[in-house]
């Protein structure tokens, strides 16, 4: 249930961590989707080359593993510059922010992932940071306080958010280049599943790509996992190191994920809300509590791709089941 519920709520593991590494795209040129995204960016990047400045502060909104963290990757290798890799809830003192700050070179990448968890205080020293390139802090109390300025080597900020709405509007007015990334087709997260069995030193059939395309909910990192999964069941199952599309689809049935790719949690709370709610409106934090998960669990991960596959609505007064959702159930 653990692996089941692991592969389902889309968070990086270990595992992912140190695979991602290797399946994750170096350039530009390597990353797949998302075309509006990646031909302003390669604009953004070639003038910003030309004038010999560093990059624009660049925010990047949208749901988990849609390839935030990889574009940060991806900007840092073009410009050719190091990149230092933080996250808003693990820099909880201004005094390690001022550390990290200090030591960014001229042009380096800073990249915060979940920009929106920064506690105030830090906010408020990226402000100056992120717009003259400039810290002011305070030393001692009282009589004897003094502010010291200091002056930072131009960097890029580059933050990366599953929620834009929670951002601060002075924080967000102060970045320059803003995407927000979509689900992927089918196609994209075929060509995904393609490039990585090859990296993974795997064969695939065409059909058994798309089979897995099919289930990974328009997200890369479920792309990815399923097929690391399929790889598994192959290997133990069929003794071979090839997945073919009865090898997926025997796969996917061991881990529960349906044909529309929908896995035990989606069901569970599209089944709770016709159930225990008549199809709904219901709202979100009484969902969270018949379904014993975090609100921002729901908000950030499962529903996302709920609403955008059309199974749910959002109304004023709550989450409703679509027409869809509960011919889904029927079947099921
Ligand atoms: P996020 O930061 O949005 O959670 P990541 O950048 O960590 O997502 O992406 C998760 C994994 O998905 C990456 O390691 C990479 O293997 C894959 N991935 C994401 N986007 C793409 C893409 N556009 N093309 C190829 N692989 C991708």
């Amino acid at each position: 249930m653990e692996e089941i519920k692991r592969l389902i709520l889309n968070q990086e593991n270990e595992e992912d961590r140190v695979i991602s590494l290797s399946l994750r795209p170096e350039r530009l040129d390597d990353f797949v989707g998302q075309p509006d995204l990646v031909s302003g960016l390669r604009v953004a990047i070639t003038a910003a080359q030309k004038r010999n400045e560093p990059l624009e502060h660049t925010l990047f909104s949208g749901p988990p593993g849609l390839g935030k963290t990889s574009l940060a990757h991806i900007i840092a290798n073009e410009m050719n510059r190091r990149i230092t890799v933080t996250s808003g809830p693990a820099i909880d003192r201004a005094g390690d922010f001022i550390g990290i700050l200090t030591n960014l070179e001229e042009g380096d990448v800073l990249f915060i992932d979940e920009i929106h968890r920064l506690s105030k205080t830090v906010e408020e020293f990226l402000y100056p940071a992120m717009e003259n390139f400039k810290i002011d802090f305070i030393v001692d109390k009282g009589p004897y306080a003094k502010t010291i300025n200091f002056n930072l080597k131009p960097f890029t900020l580059i933050g990366a958010t599953t929620r834009s709405g929670l951002l601060t509007t002075p924080l967000r007015d102060r970045f320059g280049i803003f995407y927000h990334l979509e689900f992927y087709s089918q196609q994209d997260l075929s060509s995904i599943i393609s490039t990585s069995a090859g990296k993974l030193n795997v064969a695939i059939d065409s059909d058994a790509c798309l089979g897995l395309a099919l289930r990974a909910r328009g997200t890369p990192r479920i792309a990815n996992r399923l097929l690391r999964r399929s790889r598994d069941y192959a290997q133990v199952n069929s003794n071979k190191n090839h997945i073919d599309l009865k090898i997926v689809n025997e796969a996917m049935k061991a881990l529960r994920i349906d044909p529309q790719g929908l896995d035990e949690l989606d069901r569970r709370l599209l089944t709770i809300i016709k159930t225990n709610y008549s199809g709904g409106p219901v709202g979100i934090e009484a969902l969270a509590a018949t379904l014993n998960e975090e609100t921002d669990t729901i908000e950030d991960v499962i529903e996302p791709y709920l609403l955008k596959a059309g199974f749910l609505r959002r109304t004023s007064r709550g989450r409703e089941l679509t027409p869809m959702a509960i011919s889904h159930l029927g079947i099921k």
